[in-house]
């Protein structure tokens, strides 16, 4: 019989708070789905956000990629963190901070807490710039595992300061 490998489903957080953040996250969304064993699903709108903390830097654009992947949640995570460096090394000396954030939101419905990787993302319920695109491109009845369903998530989440820029 030939072995049939399937992916699992997952989803990917992104953002850059660059000059040219959208050309930022264009590219890492290409260079994501040109990783050997993951497959782009979807791709949410991109979003502007305020700045989490320091509001002294500019706005993020944040997006939500799905994915089918055949990598091991580890391995995708090394492969995101990968793509974020060759980002981060490019104006690294100009701004001074990190200009690519990757994150595993989601990895099919499994709740995983390694020390290096915890999924559901941590701060998932928290953000809206994550759910609002998540809700893009997922069913709001979704489970978030441990957490609820992406609507009752929503509900609980202002889109306060967060606008839609593609459609
Ligand atoms: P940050 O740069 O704030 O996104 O944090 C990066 C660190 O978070 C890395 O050391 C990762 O090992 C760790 N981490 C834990 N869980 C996750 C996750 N779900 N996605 C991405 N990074 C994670």
């Amino acid at each position: 019989m030939p072995s049939f490998r399937s992916g699992v489903e997952a989803y990917i957080g992104l953002g850059s708070n660059l000059d040219d953040p959208v050309v930022h996250v264009n590219q890492a969304r290409l260079a994501i789905a040109a990783v050997p064993g993951i497959t782009e699903i979807g791709f949410s709108p991109l979003y502007r956000s305020q700045p989490v903390g320091p509001q002294d830097q500019p706005d993020y654009i944040n997006a939500v990629m799905r994915i089918s992947t055949e990598l091991e949640p580890l391995a995708l995570l090394r492969q995101l963190q990968q793509i974020e460096n060759q980002h981060g090394r490019l104006r690294l000396v100009r701004w001074g901070a990190r200009t690519l954030d990757l994150d595993v939101l989601l990895y099919d419905q499994q709740i995983i807490n390694e020390p290096d990787l915890i999924v559901p993302h941590p701060e998932l319920a928290k953000r809206g710039f994550v759910l609002y695109p998540l809700a893009d491109l997922a069913a709001a009845e979704m489970p978030i595992p441990g957490l609820g369903t992406l609507s009752q998530l929503l509900a609980a989440c202002p889109a306060d300061g967060l606008r839609k820029i593609t459609s």
